[in-house]
């Protein structure tokens, strides 16, 4: 069991401020994300695009922002688990929670700080025959540690930046890969597009265009894949893993039924504290609404700052809290 003060649900740029903000007043948070790297929709969905309205900051790319809210907090020593959605929610009897993951990890905290987003990033899951049977058993919609597929086989299917940019990095370590692709013409960019095409020539990786997950197969663990050709025609792959790249889409998922106030997929706050209709447990950023909600990170900041003011009351009951600005007279307030 992990125990915190603030457990912290999503690691996007509002969540990831919400552990400084909780860090001035001397709250501990964990952070749990179902993907498995840091940085939310701004990682995830546009890591180079830049962004123009982050005071002190003309312009800066998205990814470089996670990176130097990363440095911002790392003095806090935030705690992590990345890779696992949040599924339960069992209020204790002192009033505390304790949260669990869809693979086990049990979080205990004083204060639960909603920052969700736009809610859990699920795969997309190509209509494949046989597909669930081999779930976590030779088939993987994300890749959370590339150390698995060392000297595997591995088929993976996409056509967009993942599907390219895995295929390049696993070309070095898995015995084989073989990408599967429906169309002629990749989406990503152009630079990953040419290196796999360079791959496929130097043999090596195995490129498969205009070709289409068809069935998988095997006895227990995942043995062999069927594509189909513009022909109709099947070819069959031996395979020890396949990686479907298909995009995520995000639902907010079990959030939805722990019994909060929702209004059209986003949790209804009060603009005091960001606090939703249960006690000890905020929303803020992109998850949350309320009358005149911008979706914009900035905006999300405000809210970590006013919830961490009210959050402490839970952590601290003993103590008043008394408002202080980060640095005094050159001295920092941590
Ligand atoms: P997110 O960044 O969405 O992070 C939420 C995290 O929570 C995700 O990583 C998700 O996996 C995780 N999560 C959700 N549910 C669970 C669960 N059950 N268990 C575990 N983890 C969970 N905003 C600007 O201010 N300026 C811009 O220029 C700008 N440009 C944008 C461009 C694009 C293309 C898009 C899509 C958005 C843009 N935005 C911009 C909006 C901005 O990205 C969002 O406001 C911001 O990402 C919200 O941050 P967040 O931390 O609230 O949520």
């Amino acid at each position: 069991m992990i125990t915190t003060d603030i457990c912290i649900i999503g690691a996007g740029p509002v969540g990831l401020f919400a552990v400084f903000e909780a860090g001035l007043l001397k709250m501990r948070c964990h952070v749990i994300d179902a993907l498995p790297q840091i940085g939310g929709q701004l990682s995830e969905i546009y890591p180079h695009k830049p962004i123009y309205d982050i005071p002190g900051y003309p312009a800066i790319q998205a990814q470089e922002l996670i990176d130097k809210q990363m440095e911002q907090i790392a003095p806090f020593q935030p705690t992590f688990t990345l890779g696992e959605r949040v599924e339960a929610l069992e209020k204790q009897e002192d009033g505390s929670y304790v949260v669990k993951s869809n693979e086990g990890t049990s979080i205990y905290a004083q204060v639960i700080v909603i920052a969700a987003g736009l809610g859990s990033f699920e795969p997309r899951k190509p209509e494949v025959e046989g597909l669930t049977a081999f779930e976590g058993k030779g088939i993987y919609y994300m890749v959370k540690n590339p150390e698995q597929f060392r000297d595997r086989k591995v088929v993976i299917a996409g056509g967009g930046d993942s599907a390219l940019d895995w295929t390049i990095f696993l070309s070095e370590i898995a015995e084989k890969v073989t990408l599967v692709h429906r169309s002629e013409n990749f989406r990503g960019t152009p630079d990953s597009t040419e290196k796999v095409f360079e791959l496929a020539k130097h043999g090596k990786i195995n490129l498969l265009l205009a070709h289409q997950l068809s069935s998988v197969r095997g006895t227990g663990h995942l043995t062999d894949i069927i594509v189909t050709n513009k022909r109709q025609e099947d070819v069959s792959l031996k395979a020890d893993a396949l990686i479907p790249l298909f995009g995520l889409s995000p639902k907010l998922g079990p959030i939805a039924t722990w019994g909060l106030a929702i209004h059209q997929s986003a949790i209804n706050v009060n603009t005091v504290d960001y606090a939703t209709n249960i006690e000890r447990i905020y929303a803020i950023g992109d998850i949350n609404t309320y009358p005149g909600k911008l979706k914009l990170i900035l905006c999300g900041y405000h809210e970590a700052a006013l919830m961490a003011q009210s959050a402490f009351k839970y952590v601290y009951p003993e103590q008043k809290l008394s408002f202080k600005y980060t640095t005094v007279n050159g001295v920092h307030a941590f």
